[in-house]
């Protein structure tokens, strides 16, 4: 009987393969480190040793797997499973990974971006659980997301949607990772709060971000200036608004097109909590068209480091 799936997480530092019954609960656990320099054949390679490991541990055929899901970096097709060239997987270009998968295992297996996969994951089994319109966003190095509605993740043409990221607020901004300026990523993401803070912080400053990167301007990250707001640091606090502020902007347009019950946040939104969350909401309240902005909740997300894992089984279950 195919009772089981097993689930593969693909990161730029690490890999994961896990087994997990039906139900999502997870039985088995291999990791290793990707070792992103060895090329795409020798992490693939450690995959497939991986996904016979958690076979082993589990006294499991290959037969009663129904299914593999692969949460990966994109850009990716999901409909032919091939990856091409992720920004965190120097050298995997147009490689055919499901096919791979397939032609070692004979078991069926689904490809998704990790920001979808995690979106799934969050609907299934996280804070998106009962409702039928969920939106989740990572809020990290990056700013990614994906849509999740009556439980299939929204694709789009050529699985580009859910670039939440992406959203351009302010055509005059910094530069974005995507080659475009003003992007909410450029704005909100973790390495872009640092970046406004290294550039708020003048000699004249009295904050004690600099204090907490060890005197250096360039150690200055995020989480230093979450730390400081959390201890009432003003210049901390109002880069902290700030954030919340475009955060908040980025999230009305989204309300405003997809008309979501639920926006859940990840990462930083979650160590931050009710400092960002409730500037989010009333920005999010403020800027949003009444009926959509009526309908939706904004929540932290809930599936914290178990996410990756719940991922790829989501994406099979
Ligand atoms: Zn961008």
């Amino acid at each position: 009987m195919k009772s089981h799936v097993i689930g593969i997480d693909i990161g730029g530092t690490k890999l994961a393969a896990v087994l997990a019954d039906k139900d999502g609960n997870i039985l088995q656990k291999a990791r290793k480190p990707t070792e992103s320099e060895k090329g795409p054949q020798h992490a693939v390679q450690l995959l497939l040793g991986m996904v016979d490991e958690v076979l082993g541990l589990s006294g499991l055929s290959r037969e009663e797997i129904s299914g593999i899901g692969v949460s990966c970096g994109g850009p990716l097709d999901t409909k032919t499973g091939v990856v091409y060239s992720p920004p965190n997987l120097p050298g995997w270009d147009a490689l055919p990974l499901k096919d791979m998968i397939e032609s070692e295992f004979h078991i069926p297996t689904v490809l998704e971006n990790d920001a979808n996969a995690s979106a799934l994951a969050e609907a299934r089994f996280g804070g998106g659980r009962g409702y039928n319109y969920v939106l989740y966003m990572t809020m990290s190095t990056g700013i990614g997301g994906g849509i999740v509605a009556n439980g299939e993740i929204y694709h789009g043409a050529n699985d580009s949607a859910g670039e939440v990221g992406h959203q351009i607020l302010l055509p005059d901004g910094p530069l974005c990772g995507c080659g475009k300026h003003g992007c909410l990523e450029a704005l909100c993401s973790g390495p872009s709060i640092a970046r406004r803070a290294q550039e708020a912080i003048t000699d004249q400053s009295n904050t004690n971000i600099l204090k907490l990167a060890g005197g250096q301007i360039d150690h200055v990250r995020s989480e230093h200036v979450l730390q400081a707001a959390r201890n009432g640091d003003a210049l901390a606090v109002a880069l902290m608004e700030e954030t919340a502020y475009y955060m908040g902007w980025g999230i009305a347009n989204l309300v405003n097109i997809l008309n979501p019950q639920i926006v859940l946040l990840g990462t930083i939104a979650v160590a931050a909590g009710d400092l960002l969350l409730t500037s989010i909401r009333r920005t999010v309240a403020e800027m949003a068209m009444q009926r959509p902005s009526e309908a939706v909740k904004i929540m932290p997300a809930e599936l914290g480091d178990s996410i990756g894992d719940l991922a790829a089984i989501s994406l099979v279950i």
